[in-house]
This record gives structure tokens, sequence and C-alpha cells, in this order.
């Protein structure tokens, strides 16, 4: 009762069958001197490969012809999409930093503390307080600093493609593709459609419209994007190798973006458009920032994590992980690629 967490349910949808991963593509020719370092990086993110010959209809025979997606190189496999599902649950948010007492008595012990922005798990609501428990804590925190929200009940999809750490020295495979859906005017790997469906109509729920402005983008087109901004710092002055390295910051070289993963959304909001640090004060991203995890999305590009991801602060920047490390990197303030080594 106390954390329903605990009750997680790994199920396989369907018919409960075993999923076998294809690791087709290794690290080496990539220039990925560390490999041994994060072995969840080397299962590359290929859809899972049928094990069996049985002629079961596959997702994309379903799909209408006139949604115009592009033709994936694997086609999506027929096995059922392992995910893991949650029971809702009630939690709250805390609005600013906030004691935790014994009791329900403002006068009561503390016994704790709720960092600003930290989510706990409700027990019980009682008057004006919220009987919670937090970071092994249970007590009584005052209602008037809390959000309060249930989480869904929500299958999150998992499996080893959706971990794949895509940075500067972990390089997506040359010829590296995915199979695609259409979501919000672009595009997204398959097998996250539903749940970025979800924590969109979740948040639209809560009152926050999110507009989706880049998704998955194709080797040419990052390329095309990282070189327009290399010529950008070349016209201010820069050396070509300089303006490589300067433009990197911002652009991801080709192969080392995420977004060419189809995991990776960059979400706004109608009244913020702008992919920029503004975009943290607005209530899309307080939304996102304590609720994304729930939905296995996490801040890839923490403020104070540019030192380790040599990428700048980008709030709008959700990368889908799984819900597992969604929930510990949060939990610990991790960035992903300090979680990928510990
Ligand atoms: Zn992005």
């Amino acid at each position: 009762m106390i954390n329903r967490r605990k009750h997680l349910i790994k199920r396989i949808i369907g018919s409960g069958g075993f999923i076998t991963l294809s690791l087709v593509f290794v690290f080496g020719a990539c220039g990925t001197s560390n490999d041994s370092a994060s072995p969840v990086a080397t299962a590359m993110a290929t859809a899972p490969v049928v094990t069996t010959v049985e002629p079961i209809a596959t997702p994309i025979a379903t799909t209408p012809p006139e949604m115009n997606i592009p033709k994936p190189s694997h086609m999506p496999s027929p096995t059922p999409l392992q995910t893991q599902g949650f029971e809702g649950q009630s939690v709250c948010i805390a609005e600013e930093y906030v004691n935790i007492r014994e009791s329900a008595d403002k006068d009561s012990a503390v016994v704790g503390m709720l960092p600003a922005g930290e989510t706990a798990d409700v027990i019980a609501y009682e008057d004006g307080w919220a009987h919670v428990a937090y970071g092994g804590v249970t007590g009584f925190v005052s209602r008037k600093y809390l959000i309060s929200r249930h989480v869904p009940v929500i299958d999150v999809p998992m499996g080893d493609w959706a971990a794949i750490l895509v940075n500067p020295s972990h390089l997506l495979p040359d010829g590296f593709e995915v199979a695609l859906a259409e979501f919000e005017g672009g595009h997204v790997d398959a097998r996250i459609l539903d749940i970025c469906k979800a924590m969109f109509a979740d948040a639209k729920a809560d009152g926050v419209s999110f507009r989706l402005v880049d998704a998955y983008r194709s080797y040419e087109t990052q390329n095309a994007q990282y070189q327009k901004k290399v010529n950008s710092y070349i016209a201010k002055g820069y050396s070509l190798e300089d303006a490589e390295v300067k433009a990197a910051t911002i652009t991801a070289r080709p192969n080392t973006s995420e977004h060419q993963t189809g995991l990776a959304l960059d979400i706004v909001t109608p009244s913020y458009t702008k992919r920029d640090k503004g975009f943290a004060n607005t209530d899309a991203f307080l939304w996102l920032y304590a609720n994304a995890q729930d939905y296995g999305f996490i801040l890839r590009y923490k403020q104070d994590k540019q030192e380790i991801t040599k990428v700048i602060y980008e709030p709008w920047h959700w990368r889908f992980v799984g819900a597992q490390a969604a929930r510990a990197t949060k939990q610990s303030g991790e960035c992903y690629e300090e979680y990928m080594v510990n």
C-alpha cells in the first residue's frame, strides 16, 4: 500500500511468448572505445526479429496507405511488444520545499523533507494533509504545498532497443533504420507510438498542451542540419575545425543524434514555441518534469550535466528510455551517460 510501485507487473502482452532481440549491429567501426562500459549500448535498437515463421499479420499491414509512412527497412515484428504495466497510483508533487511531519499537525515533529519538484507517493488524504511516503520516510505534508495527481494505469514498452545510448562516442551504425509511425505531424519509433499518445493525452487532461516540433530525423536530415550549423560558424569567422566542434554542441553530428532513433521528442507548447531555456518556465515543461518518467521519458540534456553530455541544456528534448531507467535517473539525478556506466 505504501509504495505500490513494488507491485510492478512485468508482463508480455498477448501470447506471453518470448521475444528474441536480434543484436545485429555492433560498434567498433564507429570509433567507440568503451563499449564494455555500457553493455546495453551494444544492444542496438533493431526491430525485434521474429523467431518463428508463423504468417501472422504484422502491424504495418493494417496501416492505411494514405498515412505515407517512410518505408522501414526492418518490418515491425509480429511478436507482441513487451511492456511494463503499472497500477494507477496517487502521487503528489511539492511546489516548494516542505516539511514532512510526524502527524497531521503543524506543531508535530519534522521527520523529513520533500524538496520542491519531487514526487511522493500518497497513502491517504486527511483534511488539509496528505499522508505520504518519500525517500523511506512516511509522514504528513500540508496539502497547500502540493500538486496532486493520479498516475494512470499504463503499459510502457520496454526492451534493449529503448535503452540505446547515442552520443558523440556511441554512434549509430551506418544504415541504421527503424520502423516508424506517424505522430503529431512527425514520426516516432512505432513501438512508442501508444505511449507518446498517452503522454500527450494525459497532459491535455491536466490542462497542458504540447506541440511536437521535432521527432525522428533521417541521417540525411541530421547531416544537412549539422552542415548548416557548421557553415553558420564559418560565416562568423571560425575555422572549419572549430566550427565543427562548436556546431556539434548544438546540432549533433550525423549518427550521434538521438533523433535518428525515433525515440527523442522535441516538445514545446503553443504559447511558447521556441526551443530555448525559456521553455523551462512553462507549464508544459513543469508537467514533463514531474511526470515524463512514468511514461519512460527523461530530460536528456540537463543544465548541470553539460560537462558530461557535451550538449547544451535542452528542456524541450525528451528521450524515451523505458520506465525503469527513466524513474531511476529521475530519482538519482544522473544523466543518461552516468546511468549507463554505473
Ligand atoms: Zn531534440
